[in-house]
């Protein structure tokens, strides 16, 4: 017990505990507060088609607390999830990236935008119909947002994740696996959920030039991608021999700090403006 394992080491661990439980609370009173005082930003990552063409780019959440400065979503994802605020926090992501969407089209800015959804939202239907009536309201036919799951969120409600991603893609969204490979998810399996592409794990990227059992495992499932007709997503490419192997084993799409890092969006913009396509 505690008190039998002596005052020194009863008291690390209840510092610690203390640490959790703090966060908690802190993340309980001011995530809410955050949503409503539009605290939460999105920042763009540019995604690059083979010929260096940009024609996606991902949203990616941040906080921006008066408290602690920019925090990124590590920081408060997993107890938005716990606490079921991903719901709502999950819809505001997706109704403002149709904004912007919509703003960008207005100016002649074609741009899909990939939305990451959490396992949680699958299970409140809410992400559908809100998308669709934001969608009609807007007057678009065809949804222009790439949705990006995990494998967990398969493994977590699968029957409801299959349904809600067919019903996505009759949008004219597309589904991505998110940090493919990282989960429990087998290959086989890939040919019977309804998704349009991986995306790699950036662990399997990360110096895989140096790395022959990674070659091997990205040029596996490159090929099992192909035979299923799934578009291939590398993403965290650093370096130019990680951008060489994966041009060399056929990744479709490419993504990573080598081109650009994720950028407020007055930033991504000018990114854009001054971006020239290295085919
Ligand atoms: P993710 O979707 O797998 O996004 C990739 C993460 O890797 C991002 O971190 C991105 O900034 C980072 N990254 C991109 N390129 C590189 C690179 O070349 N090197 C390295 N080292 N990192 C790179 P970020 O923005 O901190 O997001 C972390 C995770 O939070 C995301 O992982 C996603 O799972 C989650 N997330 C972000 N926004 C949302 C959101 O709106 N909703 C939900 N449900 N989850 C979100
Ligand atoms: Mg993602
Ligand atoms: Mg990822
Ligand atoms: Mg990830």
């Amino acid at each position: 017990t505690a008190k039998e394992n002596g005052r020194g080491q009863f008291s690390v661990f209840s510092t610690e505990m203390n640490q959790r439980v703090f966060e908690y609370l802190w993340l309980d009173t001011n995530l809410r507060k955050a949503l409503e005082l539009s605290q939460l930003v999105i920042h763009y990552q540019p995604k690059l088609d083979v010929d260096g063409t940009v024609s996606s780019v991902e949203a990616l959440v941040r906080w921006l607390s008066p408290e602690r400065g920019l925090l990124r979503p590590d920081r408060f994802i997993s107890y938005a999830e716990e606490s079921g605020l991903i719901v709502p926090l999950g819809r505001w992501v997706m109704l403002t990236v149709l904004e912007q969407i919509l703003e960008w089209r207005k100016r002649g800015i074609f741009l899909r935008v990939a939305v990451n959804v959490s396992a949680r939202q699958l299970i409140d239907q809410s992400i559908y119909t809100d998308l669709k009536l934001a969608l009609d309201e807007a007057g678009l036919e065809s949804c222009p947002i790439d949705i990006e799951l995990t494998e967990s969120c398969l493994m977590e409600n699968e029957s409801q994740a299959l349904v809600l991603m067919g019903e996505f893609q009759q949008l004219g969204a597309s589904v991505h696996l998110d940090d493919f490979g990282t989960g429990y998810s087998s290959l086989s399996q890939l040919a019977r959920v309804p998704i349009d592409a991986i995306k790699l794990d950036q662990s399997f990227i990360r110096n895989v030039d140096e790395k022959a059992v990674s070659q091997s495992l990205v040029r596996a499932i490159v090929a099992v991608a192909r035979a299923l007709d799934l578009q291939v997503i590398a993403e965290g490419i650093e370096t130019e021999e990680e951008e060489a192997f994966a041009l060399a084993c056929g990744v479709d799409v490419r993504q990573g700090y080598l081109y650009a890092k994720p950028m407020p969006v007055d930033e991504l913009e000018h990114w854009l403006a001054h971006y020239l396509v290295k085919a």
